[in-house]
C-alpha cells in the first residue's frame, strides 16, 4: 500500500521555488502587486502579445530561444523572442492590410507549426479575438464554430482547406478572407483564398500594437464537449495576469527552463500554457508537431532536456499502458517539475511519475471558463495523491450546495461533498458564453462562480475531485463519484483505464457500471471480470463498487483527452448520442 502523503523538503528542490510557502503568500497576495511585474503597453493599456513577446525582445532575452518547434519530419527550428516579435508584427500587418481589426474574430485551423503561433500573437497585436481550432476537426465542427463565432478571417493550410473547409464555405457567411499556408512552401492558388507566405513576404517588421485594455476580448475558446455541446467561452487581455501569476506559482517557471506543454492550442491549455504563460516568463517552449507516441515523448523529454513538463492524465495513462520497460531506456536528469490537468489524476498516475520519471505528477484543476489554473499542487507543497491540491494564492474556492429555491449555501464542514465554487475576482474569468447570455448568468450566484464540478475540501484545505455534477451516481441513497471508483479499479495491475457510469435501477435508483480497458499482456475474460468485481468490492465496499464490468479496447474520449462518459451511457440506454464533434477518431 502506498503512503497517503508525498512530503517535500526545500533543500531537495533543485531550483529555489517561486512559491516556497503558499500559506504565507496567500496572506499577503494581491493581484495589484503582481500586476506591477507586467510591463503594460508603452502608451498605456495591456496586450497579451506585448507581455509575451515584445517586452522580452526589447530586453535581455531578445536572442533567447522562445519557441523550439519539432517538426513532423524530425527537423528542429528555433525562434528567438526577437524573431517572434518581428514575424508576429508581419502577421499583424498582413491582417491590418486586409481590413481586419479590433474585435474581429480570427480563426486558426492548423497543426502545431510556426504560423499558428504567429497568427495567435499577430491577432492579439491588432486587437482581434483569436480562436484556435483543433486541426483534427471535421468540416461540420469547423463550420459550426466559425459560424457561431462570426469568424471574419480563417488561417489554415492548403490541404486542410481542400479536405475540410472548401465544402462548407457557404455555411460560414461571416468569413471575408481565408489565408492559406502552402503545404510544400509553394504559393497556393485555391479559389477564394490568399497565399499567406506571399503576404508575409511583402509585409514589414514594424507594428504598433493596438492599445487594448484589460477588458478587451482576446480569445474565444470552445469547451471540450465532455458533458454536452461545446460552449464558446470569451476571454479578455486582462487574463494575461492570471497566466503570468500561475506560470510563476503553479508551474514554477524560471527563465532558464525548457518547458513542454503537450496540449494542442485548440484547447484552452494549449493556448494559456502552450503559448502565453511560457513566453510571459521568457522560457524556451518546446512545441512538438507530432501526435502522441510513447517512445517519441520519452525521447523529447530526454533529448530536449525538458525541465518543466505540463501534460494530461490521459497521456500519463497511455505512457503507463506502454509499460515501465520502455521508460527505463530513457533518463530525465533535467526534469524538475511535472504537472497535469484536464481530468482527475488517479493516485496510481502520481506514483507512476515518482517511479518512472523520478518526480511525482502534480495535479491541477481549472476549466476553459476559468482561463487559468485555479487549484494546484505546487512545487514545494506536500502532495496527497488523488487530490487536486489547494487553491492558488489569489483564488478563493469553497464547496456549496444549490438549494431548490435557487439560493446557494456554503458548506464549511470539511469533507462534505458539494459543488466547487470560486469567488469572482481572478483576472482570467470568462466574460461570456457566446450566444448564451442566460446560461452565463446561471453560472453565478452573487459573488460565486459555480463550476459544475463536485468536490470536497479536507481539513488541511486540499480539494478532492468527486465528479461532474451530471456524472454523479445516486445508488441506495449514496452519492458515488465516478472518479473514486475508477481510481480504485486502476490500482489493479490489469487495468489501464476505467470509466464509470450509473445505470438506472428500479430498486436502488442507479447501479454502478464500469467500462475497463486493459494493460498490455492482459486478456479480457470472465475470470478477470470476477476478479475485478471482487477487488473493487474489497476496496470500496459493496454499496459503491461496480455491479457490472464491461471490457473495452479503448474508452471514448474527447480530442482534448477526456473520457466521454456520456457516450457509453447513451449507448447503454439506447439514448441519442448527442454532440460528438469533439470525439476522438475511432471511438
Ligand atoms: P464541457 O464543459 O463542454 O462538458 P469540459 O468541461 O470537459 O467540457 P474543459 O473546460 O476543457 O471542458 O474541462 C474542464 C473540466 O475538466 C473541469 O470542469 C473538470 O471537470 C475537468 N478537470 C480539469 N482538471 C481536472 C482535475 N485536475 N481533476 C479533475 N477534473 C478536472
Ligand atoms: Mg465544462
Amino acid at each position: 500500500m502506498r503512503a497517503a502523503y508525498i512530503a517535500k523538503t526545500l533543500a531537495a528542490l533543485r531550483v529555489p521555488p517561486n512559491l516556497a510557502d503558499e500559506a504565507a503568500l496567500r496572506r499577503q497576495f494581491s493581484w495589484d502587486t503582481e500586476r506591477r511585474e507586467l510591463a503594460g503597453l508603452p502608451g498605456g493599456g495591456l496586450n497579451i502579445a506585448h507581455e509575451a513577446v515584445d517586452r522580452h525582445a526589447q530586453g535581455e532575452r531578445r536572442e533567447h530561444t522562445a519557441l523550439r518547434l519539432l517538426a513532423a519530419d524530425g527537423s528542429r527550428h528555433d525562434f528567438s523572442y526577437e524573431q517572434l516579435r518581428r514575424l508576429s508584427n508581419r502577421f499583424a500587418n498582413v491582417l491590418t492590410g486586409l481590413g481586419i481589426g479590433r474585435g474581429d474574430r480570427l480563426f486558426v485551423l492548423c497543426g502545431r507549426r510556426l504560423e499558428l503561433y504567429l497568427a495567435v500573437l499577430g491577432g492579439f497585436k491588432i486587437g482581434a479575438v483569436v480562436s484556435p481550432l483543433f486541426s483534427a476537426f471535421g468540416p461540420e465542427p469547423i463550420a459550426t464554430r466559425i459560424r457561431l463565432g462570426q469568424g471574419k478571417i480563417l488561417v489554415t493550410t492548403e490541404s486542410l482547406f481542400r479536405r475540410k473547409v472548401a465544402s462548407v464555405v457557404a455555411d460560414m457567411p461571416s468569413l471575408r478572407h481565408t489565408l492559406l499556408i502552402g503545404d510544400d512552401g509553394h504559393p497556393t492558388d485555391a479559389p477564394g483564398t490568399l497565399d499567406l507566405a506571399g503576404l508575409m513576404a511583402d509585409a514589414v517588421d514594424d507594428f504598433d500594437i493596438i492599445p487594448t485594455t484589460d477588458d478587451d476580448p482576446a480569445l474565444l475558446h470552445f469547451t471540450s464537449g465532455t458533458t454536452g455541446t461545446p460552449k464558446g467561452a470569451l476571454h479578455v487581455h486582462g487574463a494575461v495576469l492570471t497566466h503570468y501569476v500561475t506560470g510563476k506559482y503553479a508551474l514554477d517557471l524560471h527563465p532558464q527552463d525548457i518547458y513542454w506543454c503537450t496540449a494542442d492550442p485548440g484547447w484552452v491549455t494549449g493556448t494559456s500554457y502552450g503559448i502565453i504563460a511560457p513566453l510571459l516568463h521568457g522560457v524556451t517552449s518546446v512545441v512538438d508537431a507530432a501526435e502522441f507516441d510513447a517512445e517519441h515523448w520519452y525521447r523529447i523529454l530526454q533529448d530536449e532536456r525538458v525541465s518543466i513538463w505540463y501534460t494530461a492524465p490521459t497521456a500519463i495513462r497511455m505512457l503507463m499502458k506502454a509499460g515501465p520497460e520502455l521508460a527505463r531506456r530513457y533518463c530525465f536528469p533535467s526534469l524538475r517539475f511535472v504537472a497535469s490537468v484536464g481530468e482527475p489524476l488517479n493516485p496510481e498516475a502520481v506514483w507512476w511519475g515518482a517511479d518512472v520519471l523520478g518526480l511525482p505528477v502534480h495535479d491541477n484543476w481549472w476549466q476553459t471558463e476559468t482561463g487559468g489554473i485555479m487549484i494546484a499542487n505546487t512545487v514545494a507543497m506536500p502532495i496527497k495523491p488523488g487530490s487536486m491540491g489547494k487553491p492558488l494564492p489569489g483564488v478563493e474556492a469553497c464547496i456549496v450546495r444549490r438549494n431548490a429555491d435557487g439560493s446557494v449555501a456554503v458548506l464549511h464542514e470539511p469533507d462534505t461533498v458539494g459543488e466547487l465554487a470560486l469567488k469572482r475576482g481572478w483576472p482570467s474569468m470568462f466574460r461570456g458564453y457566446l450566444g448564451q447570455e442566460e446560461r452565463y448568468r446561471k453560472c453565478f450566484s452573487g459573488e460565486l462562480y459555480l463550476t459544475g464540478d463536485l468536490a470536497r475540501c479536507d481539513a488541511d484545505g486540499y480539494y478532492w475531485f468527486v465528479g461532474r455534477v451530471d456524472d454523479v451516481i445516486k445508488s441506495s441513497g449514496h452519492l458515488i463519484g465516478p472518479f473514486e471508483v475508477e481510481s480504485a479499479l486502476m490500482e489493479h495491475p490489469a487495468v489501464a483505464e476505467a470509466a464509470v457510469i450509473g445505470m438506472p435501477d428500479e430498486t436502488v435508483g442507479e447501479v454502478v457500471k464500469a467500462f475497463v480497458s486493459l494493460k498490455r499482456g492482459f486478456e479480457a475474460s470472465d475470470l478477470l471480470r470476477a476478479e475485478l468485481l471482487g477487488y473493487a468490492r474489497k476496496r470500496l465496499g459493496a454499496a459503491v463498487a461496480p455491479k457490472e464490468i464491461a471490457f473495452s479496447s479503448a474508452l471514448p474520449r474527447t480530442r482534448s483527452g477526456k473520457i466521454m462518459r456520456r457516450l457509453p451511457k447513451a449507448r447503454e440506454l439506447g439514448l441519442p448520442e448527442g454532440d460528438l464533434s469533439t470525439l476522438e477518431d475511432g471511438a
